[in-house]
């Protein structure tokens, strides 16, 4: 008899990595990770912003194991497990570069070259398919040239701006167009193999949105933004997704070891 696959995908700061450090919380953790341990078939994907580096340094910290697969950068990097490590995902890294219109990291930063007021980000905040600059005052002054520097490039990217009140400081993120967590977690699907109704994703915030409404069978957990979960309500009702999308009671690890059991991934 085969045994049935499973995927959990999962957001990890605020959703299995709980933003209080506390005895509770670390129980909760154990508990999860328990449970993972006595189920068999189920392969886990960690979907996050942070760079891979910093993915492991934080499931280390909390005793979550080993994925099957790292997505980091926002969506820009998938990492598979190998003999002892990860290595970026060959086909990944194709599509990444198809979706730039045959271009790279590097060659986004050339294309952009120097410009007064703009400065990269500290290298461990770049990837090979985000580049990361922060702008002196606000970013919107910047967008249009570095946009029409990439357009010149033929780089098909979206930018995203914000700017941090607390330093004053602008940011930009140049990714490769239409790239996010969603983006990730079908290619995912893909990769794994799995069926789509043994595909689960658990997330808390609005980066976690889009790759809430796939269609895949969704864990919200309890902490997560209200806003974000009266939203996904409205949606996944006009979208006709509503018995997919779980709405936990419980917070972080407790509340995706509950949706979990709900989709019957665990017993
Ligand atoms: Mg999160």
């Amino acid at each position: 008899m085969s045994i049935t696959r499973y995927l959990l995908a999962s957001d990890l700061d605020g959703t299995l990595i709980p933003l209080e450090r506390n005895a509770q919380r670390l129980r909760e953790v154990d508990e999860l990770v328990h449970a993972f341990e006595a189920s068999e078939g189920l392969r886990l994907a960690y979907v996050t912003g942070r760079h891979l580096s910093l993915a492991q340094a934080g499931i280390a910290e909390i005793g979550l194991p080993s994925p099957d697969w790292f997505v980091c950068d926002v969506g820009t990097s998938v990492y598979r497990r190998t003999n002892g490590g990860y290595e970026p995902d060959p086909d990944y890294r194709r599509a990444m570069s198809a979706v730039l219109g045959g271009l790279g990291g590097d060659d986004v930063r050339a294309a952009i070259d120097a410009m007064d007021g703009l400065e990269l980000q500290e290298e461990e905040k770049q990837a090979e398919f985000k580049v990361s600059y922060y702008t002196k005052g606000r970013p919107e002054p910047f967008v249009e040239t570095v946009q029409s520097r990439l357009d010149a490039a033929h780089a098909k990217v979206n930018l995203v701006a914000s700017h941090d009140p607390v330093s004053g400081r602008g940011l930009i993120d140049v990714l490769p167009a239409g790239i996010a967590k969603d983006y990730a977690v079908r290619y995912l699907h893909d990769a794994s193999g799995v069926d789509e109704e043994h595909l689960v994703y658990a997330g808390d915030s609005g980066n976690d949105r889009a790759a809430m409404l796939t269609g895949y069978r969704v864990i919200v957990v309890g902490n997560a933004d209200e806003a974000l979960k009266k939203d996904l309500g409205i949606e996944a009702v006009a979208q006709g997704i509503a018995e997919r999308i779980y709405f936990a009671e419980h917070p972080y690890a407790r509340g995706v070891l509950e949706g979990l059991r709900h989709f019957g991934l665990l017993s």
